[in-house]
């Protein structure tokens, strides 16, 4: 945890939070019951947590909050993807999408304020690095919508791998049995591919991991993806493959940007399939989601299905991802938490 909200105590893992208390003179008992209460009940304070006893929430009330953000600003798409604006305590905002399906409804949710990785398609990627992102205010993102949600895509602004202990932090609360529950199979974390440590320590989590690859070869992708001079597309396939190892998850998703005129010539889609030949693979195709002053074209839909054909024509699993919320700016790529 950060220092920056460390009163509030949604963001503690059930451990941290004995930790916690235990610095306090309050038991592991007082944090096993104060914690379902803030997870699985959504108590927004002390004073209804009817089993813990009336001298403990006193003092918990004296040392902890619990807070959800404000949101400044609620947008709904014709499809009917809603963003808030969330305002955190030191004034920057951050944005999380909730995305409503037939069968599942997914959050989308951001892990920094900015990026610092400045991939040339993203508009997060256009402002700075700010900062990372608490365990609270990670996990903020979903209790805010105080809907029922099925899925979790680490998808929105920032970097994941790169504000590692943050993640793992609000992970693990995801995942608990007496927290939210979520299976490992409904949690995706997507990175621009940083292979250092966090990427094999998130195996043990046994999330599903997608990585942005966007190109089928070093040379395009370092155009379009500057950390491509430092991780190049060998290491990887080479880390993918590791994780799909260690993580017992039956595959890697490969998340391929189209581009017209860069990337979505019929000579990637083979090149992209002699890459992802020897690793249980999945490819997302995705549409550009254009945004104020982008320097890109994206390839249309019909172009995507001509490109995800040859791809499945070489045994290849692929789909077409849909874009959702875009009118709002509310897709992948878009979200910057300006006001
Ligand atoms: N930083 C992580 C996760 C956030 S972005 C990552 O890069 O993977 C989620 C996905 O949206 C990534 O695949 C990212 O490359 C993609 N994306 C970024 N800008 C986009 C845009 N303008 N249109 C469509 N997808 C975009
Ligand atoms: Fe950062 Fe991901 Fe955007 Fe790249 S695509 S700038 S890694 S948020």
């Amino acid at each position: 945890m950060s220092e920056i909200d460390f009163t509030n105590i949604i963001g503690f893992t059930l451990s941290q939070l004995k930790t916690e208390f235990a610095k306090i003179g309050l038991t592991n008992l007082d944090a096993k019951r104060v914690f379902p209460w803030i997870h699985t009940k959504s108590a927004r304070s002390f004073d209804i947590m009817s089993d813990v006893p009336l001298k403990v929430r006193k003092i918990l009330e004296e040392n902890y909050s619990i807070k959800i953000p404000n949101c400044v600003t609620l947008q709904k798409s014709r499809d009917g993807t809603k963003k808030a604006l969330l305002k955190l305590w030191d004034e920057n905002c951050i944005e999380t999408v909730f995305i409503p399906e037939e069968k599942r409804s997914t959050v989308c949710v951001s892990s920094q304020i900015g990026c610092a990785v400045g991939c040339k398609f993203c508009y997060t990627g256009t402002q700075n690095f700010v900062r990372n992102l608490t365990s609270s205010e990670i996990i903020a993102q979903i209790l805010f919508w105080n809907e029922s949600v099925t899925n979790i895509v680490f998808m929105g602004m920032g970097e994941p791998l790169l504000n590692f202990e943050n993640l793992a932090s609000a992970l693990e609360l995801l995942l608990e049995e007496r927290a939210h529950n979520f299976s490992r199979h409904k949690i995706t974390v997507s990175t621009s591919g940083i292979i250092e440590n966090a990427i094999f320590d998130l195996a043990k989590f046994g999330v599903k991991l997608a990585i942005s690859l966007h190109a089928s070869n070093d040379e395009t992708r370092s155009r379009i993806m500057p950390i491509n001079n430092k991780y190049n597309i060998k290491t990887l396939i080479n880390a993918a493959e590791e994780y799909q190892r260690n993580s017992n998850t039956d595959h890697v998703t490969f998340e391929y940007l189209l581009l017209k005129g860069i990337n979505d010539s019929d000579a990637n889609a083979i090149e992209l399939s002699r890459l992802l030949r020897s690793i249980p693979s999945k490819v997302n195709l995705i549409t550009f989601n254009s945004w104020p002053g982008s320097p890109f074209i994206g390839s249309s839909y019909d172009h995507a299905h001509r490109f995800a054909k040859i791809l499945l024509g070489k045994g290849i699993r692929t789909i077409v991802r849909k874009s959702r919320g875009d009118d709002v700016l509310a897709a992948c790529g878009q979200l910057k938490g300006k006001k």
